[in-house]
């Protein structure tokens, strides 16, 4: 069996808070052992399951928030820049399935940790075909793309409620309940990774059962940016291209892959 995790940092246990998400602020250094410990418990879970490839993107900022030297050895992890010509590396049809661990809502979301779509700096909602849709819908179409199901979603309580009014086949665990953008109802760490493994397990049961999502195209995403520089500076032709408002873009395009590069 060869599974494909992708990990962000928003919905790991025990984050709650922007500086332990970034980069040289006070708390980051703690994040990363919370995110790595994580990664670590999602690795042996698997590998008990009787996993025998798997590889772990790590999908946060600039993708380079793992502890190198802390990594379970029993995966192949990818980091760095997370462009989207290429957001899961070493992805193929072989994959028997992925899970998307740490995840968190689309942005605008209440009682939800760090809510965003891609960027809480750039954009205020996405729409693909005229509905809202954010990381957990977008990455698993591109998942689908390559025939792979998600199995498994993990985040806060609002995030595994996305998860499941967007994908309808898939197991959720939450890590905590959101409380506001910053705070939250945590479980202890140990906790999760315990529960992980038994969640991991039932999630795992359903591979041949859950069907990739799969939306086809041609395909609309329609951008809400944050300010009007950050619109100004998306080239728009009138055509495959048009500024609606000071604010908001729409991109056509018949490839998911072109769409996402072309308008975020
Ligand atoms: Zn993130």
């Amino acid at each position: 069996m060869k599974i494909y995790v992708c990990v962000d940092m928003e919905g790991i246990s025990g984050i709650v808070h922007p500086t332990q998400l970034m980069k040289g602020e006070a708390m980051y250094e703690e994040g990363r052992r919370l995110l790595t410990n994580e990664v670590n418990a999602v690795v042996e879970s698997l590998l008990q399951e009787g996993v025998r490839e798997i590889i772990v993107r790590d999908i946060h900022a600039s993708g380079v928030n793992f502890i190198p030297e802390r990594l379970h050895p029993g995966a192949s992890y990818v980091m760095g820049g997370t462009l989207f010509q290429e957001r899961f590396p070493g992805l193929d049809h072989t994959f028997d399935g992925a899970l998307l661990i740490g995840y968190h809502t689309m942005a605008g979301v209440e009682r939800a940790v760090r809510d965003h779509s891609y960027s809480s700096r750039h954009f205020t909602s996405l729409k693909l075909n005229g509905r809202p849709i954010g990381e957990i819908g977008l990455d698993s179409l591109l998942l689908g793309t390559y025939g792979v199901p998600v199995l498994l979603v993990t985040g806060d309580e609002a995030t595994c409620k996305e998860a499941a009014n967007e994908l309808e086949e898939v197991t959720t665990y939450a890590t905590k309940v959101g409380l506001g953008r910053h705070s939250a109802i945590l479980k202890s760490p140990v906790k999760v990774h315990e529960e992980l493994r038994v969640t991991i397990a039932e999630a795992l049961k359903h591979r041949d059962s859950y069907r990739p999502f799969i939306q086809s195209g041609p395909y609309e995403l329609q951008v809400q940016y944050m300010s009007t520089d950050l619109a100004d500076a998306k080239y728009c032709d009138g055509k495959q291209a048009i500024r609606l408002d000071g604010l908001t873009i729409r991109v056509m395009d018949d490839d998911l892959t072109s769409l996402l590069c072309r308008a975020l």
